[in-house]
């Protein structure tokens, strides 16, 4: 269903550990939101004050305006799928999926109604009367999800649901969850530290490290133009390339030093003189003849199908490039070029981006 979450200035604290710090953020009825982040960042945390299995130090939960951070677990409407599927082994997939709707005093006839839809909408007809110790690991993901989008939650919150699931069953899973979530108008927040999943699912994907949100943003925004250096390098397969640099004005522009001597002419970028970090994805930097760009040596290549993955020197740098195939071999010397508008300058004292140039 589709329903408003909004987190105002929430903290959680564990003693000395503080869990997650002064978090705000809003989830649009309908929409689906990632909380993306590293182990201990505070995602679970998050979830579990949202689902209300932790009590926020402070800040308030609210749901379509009404503060819930005080009401018990039951009270709350959420629907909630964790890794560990909380499906009953002795029970038939039937039982199963009718348990919460029992619990809730749906009428027969409702039951019945909300039983053949979530069947028909995730195909589960030909097990309804396997008991919940005999479904492998897919099957139990599906109807530990249809068990609780059969109570029609007013918000949804997976928490690393398919990290138990094999590469090939969670691809699948992922473009099947987003139709369904499309589908029904589901707002969903999902919690995982896997990038490709919240890139390839989310409307928008909150960043969290640290018990913070570094940036809340569409896939888009996250992976062109991020906010800090934390979530530039943690976004991005292979990972960003961080060259250090001296930043002087220039005409209308700057001027980029790197420290291994790389200068680079930034026209247009405003940003004050001093040391950056000179941030710049392997897709954004082009290879051309010895003639052309900066002279660089392909010290190793990845071969990954689609693409392939050069690392390059120059001087002591380190320059990782995505390339299509066979575009160059190891020893070879080749012309590296920068594309200046996907150039970022990241400031070297406090992590944060100071200019981004790329495409909006
Ligand atoms: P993971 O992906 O590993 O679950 P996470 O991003 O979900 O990580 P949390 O589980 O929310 O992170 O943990 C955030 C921090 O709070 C960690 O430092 C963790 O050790 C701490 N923490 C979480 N729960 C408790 C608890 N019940 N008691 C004490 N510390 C806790």
């Amino acid at each position: 269903m589709r329903a408003r979450l909004a987190l105002d200035g929430v903290a959680k604290s564990f003693g000395d550990t503080l869990a997650v710090r002064d978090m705000s953020l809003s989830l649009a009825p309908g929409e689906f939101v990632s909380l993306l982040g590293p182990s201990g960042c505070g995602k679970s945390t998050t979830l579990a004050m949202i689902a209300g299995f932790e009590t926020p130090t402070k800040g308030a939960i609210l749901i379509d305006g009404k503060d819930v951070a005080r009401r018990p677990p039951g009270k709350r409407a959420i629907g909630l799928v964790f890794q560990d599927y909380a499906v009953f082994s002795r029970l038939s997939v039937r039982s199963n999926l009718l348990f919460g709707l029992e619990a809730q005093g749906v009428g027969r006839a409702e039951r019945k109604r909300r039983l053949e839809a979530i069947v028909e909408r995730l195909d589960l007809g030909h097990l309804l009367t396997r008991r919940g110790a005999n479904l492998n690991m897919s099957e139990m993901q599906r109807v530990a999800l249809a068990r609780v989008l059969v109570t029609e939650p007013l918000l949804l919150l997976l928490d690393e649901p398919m990290s138990n699931l094999d590469a090939a069953i969670r691809e699948r899973l992922r473009t099947e969850l987003k139709a369904l979530q499309q589908d029904l108008g589901q707002t969903v927040l999902y919690v995982t530290h896997d990038q490709v999943e919240a890139m390839a699912m989310s409307d928008r994907i909150a960043v969290m490290h640290d018990g913070v949100i570094e940036q809340i943003g569409t896939p888009e925004d996250i992976y062109h133009r991020p906010a800090t250096r934390f979530v530039a390098e943690f976004i991005g397969d292979p990972p960003i390339n961080l060259l250090p640099c001296a930043v002087t004005s220039e005409g209308n522009g700057c001027r980029a030093m790197t420290d291994a001597g790389i200068l680079l002419d930034l026209n247009g970028v405003a940003a004050p003189e001093g040391r950056y970090l000179l941030a710049l994805r392997p897709h954004d930097i082009a290879i051309g003849g010895t003639d052309s760009g900066t002279p660089s040596t392909v010290r190793f290549v990845e071969r990954f199908g689609p693409e392939d993955v050069l690392h390059c020197t120059f001087n002591d740098a380190l320059v990782t490039v995505a390339v299509a195939p066979d575009t160059a071999i190891i020893g070879e010397e080749v012309g590296l070029s920068f594309a200046p508008s996907r150039i970022h300058l990241i400031d070297e004292a406090d992590g944060r981006v100071v200019t981004s140039k790329a495409p909006s």
